[in-house]
């Protein structure tokens, strides 16, 4: 996840295709913003991510003969 300081826009990284500045503050005053990366805010969606699957142990073991 990217963070723009100047507007404050966030952006996921799948959106951005590889880009470091923010498209917002480009397109609107021509200035080139550096994004800045939140590995913080990308660990917790990961983790929302992880928990709204199903999770292994959920799968029923069979016991052997
Ligand atoms: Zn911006």
């Amino acid at each position: 996840m990217f963070h723009c300081e100047r507007c404050g826009i966030r952006f996921s990284t799948g959106a951005l295709s590889g880009r470091r500045d923010c498209p917002r503050c480009k397109s609107r005053d021509g200035v080139t913003v550096l994004l800045t990366w939140e590995p913080l805010l990308a660990a917790r969606t990961a983790a929302a991510l992880a928990e709204a699957r199903p999770k292994p142990e959920r799968v029923a073991v069979v016991p052997g003969p």
